[in-house]
């Protein structure tokens, strides 16, 4: 219910995670379950240099997250910015590249100026929850927020625990934006 991810027991309403820490985002939802053909075709898109998928995964998401976007009624979508080491290493930041195919299909605006990221932080696979979040602190840069910006819909590529989203909704919440939501291409394993 809060998360999306998917359940083992269906009369479940909230995951393990969600039900023992609360969050600063409101909801969110992913489009594929994490299992090894979506790790592989993420992986490929996102250090492979294969920026196509982008264009079909942003089909995906408004077939099939479509009306849970629109039920969000975002005013902005946010893409998780990557550091500027990362952007010119990489040459594109995936979740921006998402973004604007959704932008393009349903005429919400992008924007990747919002929110930078300041701090490259250490890969968090392998990190607990209060590593994560110390990792995460100083990690982003918030700008102005337009007034009338009330609802957020945050773009990325893979949910785990939720604490990247969770900071920057956190920093939008203290900048006047009422409810934060999120949709990813994947989100972790079943539980
Ligand atoms: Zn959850």
């Amino acid at each position: 219910m809060k998360c999306g991810k998917q359940l083992s027991d269906e009369m479940e309403e909230y995951c393990r995670d969600c039900k023992g820490h609360g969050h600063a985002y409101d909801r969110g939802r992913s489009l594929y379950v994490y299992d090894d053909l979506i790790r592989e075709s993420i992986a490929r898109f996102k250090y492979g240099g294969r920026q196509e998928y982008a264009r079909h995964y942003g089909i995906d998401m408004v077939n099939r997250l479509g009306s849970f976007i629109s039920a969000c009624r975002p005013d902005l979508m946010i893409p998780v910015p990557i550091s500027k080491k990362k952007l010119i290493s990489r040459g594109y930041n995936q979740a921006e590249l998402v973004a604007s195919h959704i932008s393009r299909l349903t005429g919400i605006p992008v924007s990747d100026t919002i929110i930078t990221r300041i701090t490259d932080t250490l890969p968090m696979k392998e990190l607990s929850r209060t590593e994560r979040m110390k990792n995460l602190k100083g990690a982003f840069k918030i700008g102005d927020v337009d007034v009338k910006c009330r609802n957020v819909l945050i773009v990325d590529d893979i949910y785990t625990t939720g604490s990247t989203i969770d900071a920057m909704a956190a920093l939008l919440k203290g900048h006047g934006v009422e409810r934060v939501y999120f949709v990813t291409l994947s989100s972790g394993i079943i539980i």
